[in-house]
C-alpha cells in the first residue's frame, strides 16, 4: 500500500480565542472528509496572544494528535508566523488558513486537488474584495504598482490562502530576509501555478488586527524588499530636473545675449538665480540617486535571497 501523503494546515493566530472551537469543527469537517486520502497535522502558531488562545489550543492538542502548537514569547506579526508555520510543518504540501475562518475552509480540498494535477503552488484569489472604495483602490494600485516595479508577478487579490508543494517549502526555508511578506516571496520563486477564486467571509468572532495603517506599511514594505525602484526614483527626479531646468537655461542665455528677445530679456535676475538654484538641487539629487545604487547592491548581497531557484534537475 501506497504511504498517505501528510497536508500541514498552518494556522497564525493572534487573539482568537473567540474563534478556535469554530475552526477546530470546521477544519475537522475538512479533515474527517478526507482522511482515508491523507494524512493532515495542523499548525496553530499563537503570535503573542494576550487573550485565551493558548489554553483553548492547548486543549486541542491534548484531544487531537494531529494539533500541534507554536507559541511565540511576543508578537511577531502574522508574515514571521505563517515563516515559522513553514519551518516546523512536515507536509508534503502546506496550506495557510486564517483562525477567523475567513477563507472558506472547505475549498482546502479543491487546492489539494490542484496539487495532484501538478501545481506547485495553488493561490487563492479573492473575488470580492469586501471593503471600501479606498481600500479596493488601493489594493488594485498597489498590484499594478508591484507588478510593474519589480520581478515578481502576483495577479490581483492573491491572497495568504494558498497551497505550496515541499519542494517549495524547502526553498522558501532558505531565505532569510528578516523584512518579508511572504506570500510576495512564493510569488517571486516562480513555479508552476494555478489559482483558485473564491469569495471571503466575513470574520467569524474578533477584530481583523489589520487596520488601514497596518496595510500601507505592508504595502509599502513590500515595494521595498521586492523592488529596488523606490530606491532610484530620486535619481531619476534629479536627472529630469537637471535637464528641464539647463535647458531653461540655455533658452534665457541664447535668447537674451544672442537674439536680444525682449521678453527673455525682461526675466529678472532672481527667478534667473531660481532656475540656477534648482539646477544644483537637480546635481544633488543624482548624486542620491548615484549613491543609492550602490545601496541597492549592498541590498541585494545583505538579503543574501538565492541566486535562482532549481525547480528539478534531470
Ligand atoms: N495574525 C497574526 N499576527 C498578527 C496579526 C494577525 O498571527 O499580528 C493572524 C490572525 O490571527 C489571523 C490572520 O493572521 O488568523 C489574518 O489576520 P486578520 O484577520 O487580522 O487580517 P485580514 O487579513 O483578515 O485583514
Ligand atoms: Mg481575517
Amino acid at each position: 500500500m501506497l504511504m498517505k501523503k501528510l497536508i500541514s494546515i498552518i494556522t497564525p493566530a493572534f487573539n482568537e480565542a473567540e474563534n478556535i472551537d469554530k475552526y477546530y469543527v470546521e477544519v475537522n469537517k475538512v479533515i474527517e472528509s478526507q482522511k482515508d486520502n491523507y494524512n493532515f497535522e495542523v499548525i496553530i502558531i499563537s503570535d503573542g496572544s494576550t487573550d485565551d488562545t493558548v489554553r483553548k489550543v492547548e486543549q486541542l492538542v491534548k484531544k487531537n494528535k494531529r494539533y500541534h502548537l507554536i507559541e511565540f514569547s511576543r508578537n511577531f506579526g502574522k508574515e514571521i508566523a505563517t515563516s515559522a508555520g513553514y519551518m516546523n510543518c512536515h507536509g508534503d504540501a502546506a496550506i495557510i488558513l486564517d483562525a477567523d475562518l475567513q477563507f472558506p475552509q472547505e475549498l482546502i480540498l479543491q487546492f489539494i486537488k490542484k496539487w495532484e494535477e501538478g501545481n506547485d503552488v495553488v493561490v487563492g484569489v479573492r473575488k470580492n474584495n469586501s471593503g471600501n472604495f479606498v481600500s479596493k483602490l488601493g489594493s488594485k494600485l498597489f498590484y499594478s504598482i508591484l507588478n510593474r516595479i519589480s520581478d515578481t508577478k502576483s495577479v490581483p487579490g492573491s491572497t495568504d490562502f494558498r497551497l505550496i508543494d515541499r519542494t517549495v517549502i524547502d526553498q522558501l526555508n532558505k531565505f532569510t530576509e528578516r523584512n518579508r511578506i511572504t506570500r510576495g516571496l512564493i510569488d517571486w520563486m516562480g513555479f508552476k501555478r494555478d489559482y483558485i477564486h473564491f469569495e471571503a467571509r466575513e470574520r467569524v468572532g474578533g477584530r481583523p488586527s489589520y487596520n488601514f495603517i497596518k496595510k500601507v506599511r505592508l504595502a509599502i514594505s513590500s515595494f521595498v524588499g521586492l523592488s529596488l525602484f523606490p530606491l532610484k526614483i530620486a535619481g531619476y527626479l534629479g536627472i529630469f530636473i537637471m535637464i528641464t531646468s539647463s535647458i531653461l537655461l540655455v533658452v534665457i542665455f541664447v535668447g537674451r545675449y544672442i537674439f536680444e528677445n525682449r521678453y527673455i530679456a525682461s526675466i529678472t535676475g532672481t527667478a534667473i538665480l531660481a532656475i540656477i538654484l534648482m539646477f544644483f538641487v537637480g546635481v544633488i539629487l543624482s548624486c542620491l540617486g548615484l549613491i543609492s545604487l550602490y545601496i541597492a547592491t549592498i541590498y541585494n548581497e545583505v538579503t543574501n535571497r538565492p541566486l535562482y531557484i532549481i525547480k528539478r534537475i534531470i
